[in-house]
């Protein structure tokens, strides 16, 4: 029997209403392409993604189900199509700017793209595209110049397009379930594939990584949004800020250390999102160049990789700046779980509290995550039985966008994370790895994530990654390369030295090569499948 509950489906516009009737006043920061500042309110920010979605349906022909394609950094415009498109019943597919071309020419046609807009800044990159996109038909140019010449298709100027539209655009009626936003993995392993939000699953997942628990962001907070537009939807933060009536900065392509540095500043960020490499590269600054006050920053949020505890230390240590640790993919929207204390931690040793919060965390509520054995078992929640973590939940995936694929799914329709770790009994998620990374030396297992995390913890050490290399009796055997802090050299046996407490004699690296930068992926992690290419090359080791 249904209950008496009204019908009221958890919409993006729902969102983007609440956020012009309750917080009107807040604010969105955007620096643009050109260093400019542009800021206005919720209120002008409602009035243009209304013009927009007007304009979307009227002059673009735009139908209820079709994607809609973005190639574009984070600021005011880019917000304003993460409401418009989903608004009119289309899907807003964020395509990642730092893909190769081949790839995000797949990607478009996979996702069937005839609309996108296109960054200014990105337009060299997009021309190179879209020749091998054939059913593009509108191209809509943000922050272009008017006179700017392009061979794109169908080019129009984003307040052109606005320009005239009305304002009194009414949202069509929407169900909860219905397509949202479209995110296409990385390709790390295998072509790209898609993962296709619903409105309900963006707002519930942009609720409760609101929450205390999570990110703790209500209207008293200024967000800085580090984590792109076109990576996993920057976490949800565009959708959370707007229902807990936070300001939003908006760094557009200005992601280096001391432009991250002068916004935290100059707008009074109080919570920021983005990967260990950003933070590390933050923290690097502020040491050369220590910020005149202390800055209003409440914690900087970090995923995408393992944060290192030795980071997290050092931030704290040295600028009271407080990490916190979350886990999540593409297919997870991206947001499972959180490392935060909870008072029964509260008499442990710092270093514990640490360790702590140095793991992925525990489960927000509306995902729950099981880690399951070689044999195909639920393995207990002891903190040391290892094994696949899978997961289920209100915003995880159930399978991908016009795939048949069910090999990521399991018979009873977990999602298989492809990551290896434990779960404690207090439910606190331990990844020591991704199947794909594990090293198999002499039938033992060796986490690559621990020993970089060790490896990074040393003073000299600024970055490490650790890939397993064949070996004839042992079959695998761990190869570390180490980025040395400027101008320092650390002998292998030291380095060994330094680890050894922590792990067993076989699990230490034999050999650990001095580079000068360590490949990274599109989204800022370690290349792992670029590090081994350069050792089979023979451009690794000694
Ligand atoms: P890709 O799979 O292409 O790298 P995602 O951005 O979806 O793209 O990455 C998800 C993966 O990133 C996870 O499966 C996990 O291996 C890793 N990851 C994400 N957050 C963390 C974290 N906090 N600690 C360790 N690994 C993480």
């Amino acid at each position: 029997m249904n209950g008496l509950m009204m019908q009221y489906p958890l919409t993006t516009n729902t969102i983007v209403e609440y956020g012009n009737r309750v917080f009107p006043h807040r604010e969105i920061v955007t620096k643009l392409p050109n260093g400019a500042w542009h800021r206005y309110t919720y209120a002008d920010m409602h009035t243009r993604t209304k013009k927009l979605a007007a304009a979307l349906v009227r002059k673009l022909g735009v139908q209820p189900g079709d994607r809609v394609a973005t190639f574009a950094f984070n600021g005011y415009q880019h917000l304003e199509l993460y409401y418009a498109i989903p608004g009119i019943g289309a899907v807003c597919h964020t395509l990642n700017i730092r893909l190769a071309p081949d790839q995000l020419a797949y990607i478009a046609n996979h996702a069937e793209d005839q609309v996108v807009f296109v960054d200014a800044p990105l337009l060299p990159l997009f021309e190179k595209i879209a020749p091998h996109v054939p059913g593009l038909r509108h191209c809509v140019l943000i922050n272009a110049p008017a006179g700017v010449t392009t061979t794109l298709p169908g080019v129009v100027h984003y307040e052109d397009l606005i320009g005239d539209g009305s304002p009194d655009f009414a949202w069509p009626d929407l169900d909860e379930n219905a397509a949202c936003g479209l995110c296409y993995t990385s390709g790390t392993t295998g072509e790209p594939k898609g993962a296709l939000y619903s409105h309900r699953s963006t707002y519930l997942h942009a609720l409760t990584i609101m929450t205390p628990n999570a990110a703790s962001v209500s209207s008293a907070d200024t967000a800085l949004l580090i984590v792109p537009q076109f990576h996993v939807m920057a976490w949800g933060f565009p959708f959370m800020c707007m229902l807990a009536g936070a300001n939003m900065v908006m760094p557009g392509l200005h992601l280096q250390p001391a432009a991250i540095i002068d916004m935290l500043q100059r707008e009074r960020v109080t919570v920021a999102n983005g990967v260990p490499t950003i933070w590390l590269g933050v923290y690097e600054a502020m040491k050369q160049n220590p910020p005149a006050e202390k800055l209003s920053l409440r914690h900087y949020m970090v995923g995408g990789s393992a944060l290192p505890a030795s980071l997290m230390a050092a931030f704290e240590k040295d600028f009271d700046l407080e990490g916190l640790h979350a886990w999540g993919m593409t297919e997870t929207s991206p947001l499972g779980t959180v490392a935060r204390l909870q008072p029964v931690h509260a008499a442990l040793p710092s270093d514990e509290r640490l360790r702590i919060r140095a793991t992925q965390g525990v489960e927000m509520p509306g995902v729950e995550v099981r880690v399951v054995g070689e044999d195909g078992t639920v393995v207990p929640r002891d903190g040391k039985t290892v094994g696949e973590i899978q997961v289920r939940g209100a915003w995880v995936i159930g399978g991908y966008y016009k795939s048949d694929n069910r090999e990521a799914f399991t018979a009873d329709g977990w999602f298989r994370t492809g990551d290896v770790g434990t779960l404690d009994p207090l439910g606190y998620m331990q990844i020591t790895d991704r199947t794909k990374d594990l090293i198999k030396s002499g039938g033992e297992w060796i986490s690559s994530v621990a020993l970089e995390s060790a490896l990074m913890a040393h003073p000299q050490v600024k970055e490490a990654t650790v890939i397993a290399i064949p070996h004839e009796k042992w079959i695998e055997r761990p190869l570390a390369c180490v980025v040395f802090a400027e101008g320092a050299s650390v002998p292998d046996d030291e380095l060994r030295r330094f680890l050894s407490p922590q792990f067993a004699v076989h699990q230490l690296p034999d050999v650990f090569v001095p580079v000068a930068e360590i490949p990274k992926t599109s989204v800022g992690k370690f290349d792992k499948k670029a590090v081994r290419r350069l050792y089979a090359a023979g451009k690794l080791g000694k």
